[in-house]
This record gives structure tokens, C-alpha cells and sequence, in this order.
């Protein structure tokens, strides 16, 4: 089925904005994604039909918006395939999902000196969290190095693997470059030296279609704001063995099984890694923007947004001085760019006034411009709600720009 793309713009109401008199052309969904009317409005139906603190009360709204909320659980399991809806862990995002294996799975499983693997384009969300690990558990970093289409050396990668590799952390797709890493492969790898894997798939589950069960990864996650869901969500998918032997990340209401001052017992998955209140309105909102997505069809958005990808990529190859950053072949629409000597900045800030959404900048991936040699790029990100002519509005404005600085 081909996706009726005009019919799916009419979903969005944020894109029939202008900007400086101009129609908006949004090219920045690698930082957050639009939202469908159906999920704007789940967020004001739940607050004003069935509000109520969840899994607390016995009166009735309580009780239904408990059960859309595990209801909302449910979708996120049957997206990604996990096996058991109790292996989907509510966060705020993928920071927060991250942040919550590190702390958890390094103190249980991590002694001084012991390593975690990531790449050199993980996003800072798949570096810092293992960084703050080394002053309290003492693990160390070890990176994949990439080759100069943007993709991981796996030959590099099984040779950095040791007694002392207790994880491999890695994104599945890179925020800056685009590049799909063979993720597959990378779990084969580390499976072989009973090494469990993280996958961080915040820029991959929009794009592609996830089964964590297929894959066997022992850990996925991703953010909600990215596919089109509220702000504030997020998920963590961890195998039940591993999660059952991590102690709680937070300690507070609704993670516990029994409190006293001399011994506090503590509540079953999911409950455990879900302190306090949760976001449970956006949550329940997740799950519409989840139905949306399957409404269209993972393989419709992946063959739409490929297709667009490589007229992008067709495109703007033509501009004259214009270098894209990752070039491998397996690429979702992700395009990262610097055009001669003109500063990502400035490109940034023109393409705006033409009412172009860009991102300028590291992409809060800086170990990578590092690798790159520069500071920054331009970078342009696709989903099924752009279209062609949008694409030519970003080559023509890029020409203008490239006159302009002569
Ligand atoms: N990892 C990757 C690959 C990302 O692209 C992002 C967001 N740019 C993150 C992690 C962090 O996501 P969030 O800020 O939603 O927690």
C-alpha cells in the first residue's frame, strides 16, 4: 500500500503553519516529531473524561485510567514483540531508560575495572550516563571505531571484546549520520561471549520495524517524542531474567512491596523501575500515536521515507561543494551536511528565515565531529509527512545561500 501523503499531512496541524509568511517545511523530526491530531486530542480526552491517580484508587477512574494505561503498555509490547507486556519499563525517554540500566545494571553486574562497549556516534545519552558509572562502579569505556562511510568496524568491534566487557551499548541508527548499524551482527558478536546488548533505538523505531524477540537484544530504547507521541515518554524493553536481577533505580511510591523503617521489600516488573507518579496521561497518549503508526503501516513509512531519502540524497549530491556526512548504504532519512566553507550556523539560521526547520550544531554527539574532524553539520530529517517538493525547497534554498556567500 502507498502511503496518500497529503491525506496524512491534514493528520498534523502544526504543518500547515507558516513561518515568515512562509509554509513550513519541519526537516527536524531527528530531534522530535510532529504530533496527529488524535494524539493532541487524547491528551485533552484523558484529562477531561478520566483523570485519576493510577494503580491506587479503588473508585472508578482510577481504575479505567489504570487500565489504559497498562492498555497503552500492551501497544508498546506488541510494537516492538516482546514477550511479556512486563518487560516494557514507562520512562521520560531514551536519557532516562539509559540512565536507569546503568545505574542499576552496572551495580549489580559491574566491578572496577570491567568495560562497556559503545561507538563513536552514540548520541551523549549513550556515553555520559556509562561515564558518571566509572567514579561509582568503576567501569571503564571501550568504542567501536567507524570506517569513513559512517559505519562501525566489526572486526574492530570483536577484538575490543574481553573477559572484563560486561555490555555493548549501541544506537541502532545515528541521530547525525543516518547510518543503520548492522545490529544484527553486533548481537551475534557479543552473544557469542555471553555479553548482553543494548540496543539504543531512539532514532531507529520510527523508521523501522523493531522485534526485539527476532533481534534478541537484551535491552531496547527508545523516546516517545520521537514517534510522534508526547514529550515526557518514554520505554525500556529488558529481557525478564536481567531485569528481575537489577535493583530499582528509584526508590518512592509504587516501586515497593512492603515498607518499614528495618526493611523495604520492593514491587514486581514493572512496577519496581517505576517510582512515583507516573507520566501515565502521556503515556496512554503513547499508545495512540503507536495505533497511528500501525494505521499506516512500519513498512508503507519505511518504503515511502526510503524512496524520499534517496531523491534527497540525488538532490542535494548535485550542489556544488556540498559534503554529506555518512555514506554508507544503509541509511535511514537522516542527511547531515556541510555546504564549502559556509558555517552550519549561518545555513541554519537562512534556511529558517525561508521557513526551512533545520538542526545546526553536534547533534549532542561530539566524541563523533571529533571523529568527523568538525564542529557541526547541517542536518536535514525526514519522516512520511514530507514530501518531494519540500526537498526542493531545501536544494533551492541551499542554492540562494550558496549565491549569497558567492
Ligand atoms: N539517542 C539518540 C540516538 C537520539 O537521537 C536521542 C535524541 N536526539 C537520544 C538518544 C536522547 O533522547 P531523549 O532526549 O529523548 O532522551
Amino acid at each position: 500500500m502507498s502511503l496518500d501523503i497529503n491525506k496524512i499531512r491534514k493528520d498534523f496541524p502544526i504543518l500547515s503553519t507558516e513561518i515568515y509568511g512562509k509554509s513550513l517545511v519541519y526537516f527536524d523530526n531527528g530531534a522530535t516529531t510532529q504530533k496527529p491530531q488524535c494524539v493532541i486530542d487524547k491528551i485533552a480526552e484523558v484529562y477531561s473524561t478520566i483523570n485519576a491517580n493510577i494503580h491506587r484508587g479503588v473508585h472508578h477512574l482510577s481504575q479505567v485510567a489504570t487500565e489504559q494505561t497498562e492498555d497503552a503498555r500492551k501497544i508498546v509490547q506488541r510494537f516492538i514483540h516482546a514477550q511479556h507486556s512486563h518487560e516494557i519499563i514507562f520512562t521520560k525517554g531514551t536519557t532516562e531508560s539509559i540512565n536507569l540500566v546503568a545505574h542499576s545494571f552496572c551495580r549489580q553486574f559491574c566491578k572496577e575495572g570491567d568495560e562497556i562497549i559503545v561507538s563513536a556516534m552514540e548520541h551523549h545519552s549513550n556515553i555520559v550516563p556509562w561515564q558518571l558509572q566509572e567514579s561509582i562502579t568503576g567501569v571503564k569505556l571501550r568504542v567501536i571505531p567507524i570506517n569513513d562511510k559512517g559505519e562501525i568496524i566489526l572486526d574492530e568491534f570483536e577484538k575490543l571484546i574481553s573477559d572484563k566487557t560486561k555490555l555493548v551499548s549501541i544506537t541502532y541508527v545515528s541521530n547525525v549520520m543516518g547510518v543503520i548499524n548492522p545490529v544484527e551482527k553486533v548481537i551475534e558478536i557479543a552473544h557469542k561471549h555471553n555479553i548482553p546488548v543494548l540496543l539504543d533505538a531512539a532514532q531507529a523505531v520510527q523508521h523501522i520495524e523493531i522485534n526485539v524477540q527476532k533481534l534478541d537484544c537484551d535491552f531496547l530504547v527508545f523516546s516517545g517524542h520521537k514517534i510522534y507521541g508526547p514529550t515526557g515518554t518514554g520505554v525500556l524493553y529488558g529481557k525478564e531474567e536481567l531485569l528481575n536481577q537489577m535493583p530499582p533505580y528509584q526508590g518512592g511510591g509504587e516501586m515497593i512491596g512492603k515498607v518499614s523503617f528495618a526493611k523495604t521489600t520492593f514491587n514486581e516488573l514493572p512496577f519496581k523501575f517505576e517510582a512515583g507518579t507516573p507520566n501515565y496521561v502521556d503515556y496512554i497518549a503513547l499508545g495512540t500515536a503507536i495505533e497511528y503508526i500501525e494505521s499506516l503501516g512500519i513498512a508503507n513509512i519505511k518504503a515511502y521515507e526510503d524512496e524520499l531519502l534517496a531523491y534527497a540524497t540525488k538532490r542535494l549530491s548535485d550542489i556544488d561543494g556540498l559534503k554529506i556526512f555518512g555514506t554508507s548504504e544503509h541509511k535511514s532519512a537522516v542527511i547531515s551536511f556541510l555546504v564549502g566553507n559556509i558555517h552550519h550556523y549561518d545555513m541554519g539560521m537562512l534556511l529558517d528565515k525561508m521557513g526551512i526547520a533545520v538542526r545546526t550544531g553536534h547533534h549532542c554527539a561530539e566524541p563523533l565531529m571529533d571523529v568527523l574532524g568538525i564542529e557541526g553539520t547541517v542536518r536535514a530529517s525526514f519522516v512520511f509527512y514530507n514530501t518531494h517538493e519540500e526537498v526542493d525547497r531545501l536544494v533551492e534554498g541551499i542554492k540562494r545561500i550558496v549565491t549569497m556567500f558567492g
